[in-house]
């Protein structure tokens, strides 16, 4: 019989893992990837869907394209995980795997920040991507916050990101004078492990007018009163709020008792569970790097090293680097890169590259290279 690999969730991290098992082991092997939604969407799209600078059915990439030996995509909605048994319950049917892989990603507890669902706007899922999208027409200037509710959040820059391109939009209607833009992050600077990013990320703000509050989180958006209350009790009014909701795990993941502090504690390194067999990877993992699908990527590609040597026999496990690259928004088309490193040295460090035209065009390269790997898919 052949083995089975069992990968939880088709985003960044299992896409990766199962492209990875396939190319390498083709149909030797069979890797079940098991998804709920049909379709893809890569994190920065939703900026792009916010301002309208794309159209939500056009950032959707559809699972119906990938076509890979030895990989079947399934659409369930997973109900129960038994790390133990690697058994996982869906809604339709239950399978059971040799290896199981849990990829499952963040969600968000939008109401464990008051007032958020009622008067502000979070950004980070599609759907509230297009509903502060439809509102961001109606603004006719005046205090408007981009503002994070709790850490951990996926993609440490996005916050920053959304404040610059929001000073764009703004512009472009002749409303920037008449409004101010605050941002509000639980962290001392914008980019914690990048001094040079963060001084770059400070400069832009400054240059444009935009407040920066730092090393706060935001704590309610009390009804009637249009401030946004803060986690040492400054209160900011605002006219208009972006948000980026608390992230938790998935229900499914912390009801298989897999969680500790929230999170799925793994081996930095090796990113396995305390479960043999079984690995967590991607944003419901913890193995002490922030939550990007560039990380996903690398735990994906890390762990796929180690099912492939102990499938086949074929090379030896690498160890998850805990290193990556992240494109930033600066606004006025440029994009700047910050290359991050956990694991090499006694403290976190990353280099930055100056915003330019020519990154812009390697971040479209990026999600293009993704697309045709993933999904078969060309342009
Ligand atoms: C605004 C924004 C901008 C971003 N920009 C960047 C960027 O520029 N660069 C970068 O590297 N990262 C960026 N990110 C972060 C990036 O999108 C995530 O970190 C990445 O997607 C994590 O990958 P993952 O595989 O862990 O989880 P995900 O990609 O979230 O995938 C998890 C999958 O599991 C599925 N799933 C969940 N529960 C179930 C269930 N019960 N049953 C079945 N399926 C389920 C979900 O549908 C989902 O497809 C951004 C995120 C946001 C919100």
């Amino acid at each position: 019989m052949k083995k089975r690999v069992l990968i939880l969730g088709a985003g960044f991290g299992g896409l990766e893992l199962a492209s990875s098992l396939s190319e390498a082991l083709g149909d030797t092997i069979e890797t079940t990837l098991i998804e709920q939604s049909d379709h893809f969407v890569f994190g920065f799209s939703k900026l792009d869907v916010m301002f309208g600078m794309a159209e939500a059915a056009a950032v959707r990439v559809p699972y119906k394209s990938i076509a890979k030996p030895g990989l079947r995509v399934v659409r369930r909605t997973i109900t129960a995980i038994d790390p133990a048994a690697k058994r996982v319950t869906t809604d339709n049917d239950v399978f059971e795997a040799d290896y199981l892989v849990i990829a499952l990603g963040a969600d968000y507890d939008v109401a464990a920040t008051p007032g958020l669902a009622e008067r502000g706007y979070e950004f980070y899922s599609v759907a509230g991507a297009e509903r502060a999208r439809t509102v961001l027409p109606t603004f006719k200037g005046g205090k408007a916050i981009v503002g994070v509710c709790d850490a951990p959040f996926k993609c440490p820059p996005a916050p920053s990101e959304a404040a610059l391109l929001l000073h764009d939009h703004l512009e472009k209607r002749g409303l920037r004078d008449r409004s101010e833009i605050t941002l509000v992050i639980p962290f001392g600077s914008p980019i914690p492990p990048s001094p040079d990013t963060s001084k770059a990320l400070v400069a832009a703000f400054a240059e444009r007018n935009i407040t920066f509050v730092p090393n706060r989180k935001v704590r309610a958006l009390p009804a009637g009163a249009r401030v946004a209350v803060l986690d040492d009790g400054t209160e900011l009014p605002y006219d208009l709020f972006l948000g980026i909701p608390k992230h938790i795990a998935p229900a499914v993941v912390t009801a298989s008792g897999l969680t500790e502090q929230g999170w799925i504690p793994v081996n930095p390194r090796t990113l396995e569970t305390r479960h043999p067999g079984v690995y967590a990877i991607g944003d419901v993992a913890n193995p002490g790097t922030p939550k990007a699908g560039m990380f996903a990527e690398g735990m994906a590609k890390s762990v796929a090293t180690s099912l492939i040597a102990a499938l086949s026999g074929q090379g030896k496990p690498v160890p998850y680097p805990g290193a990556g690259s992240c494109y930033v928004e600066f606004g006025a088309g440029r994009v700047g890169r910050v290359d991050v490193d956990f694991f090499s040295g006694p403290k976190p460090t990353g280099a930055f590259h100056g915003a330019s035209t020519a990154l812009r065009a390697d971040k479209e390269q990026f999600g293009a290279s993704r697309r045709a790997r993933w999904f078969g898919l060309k342009g």
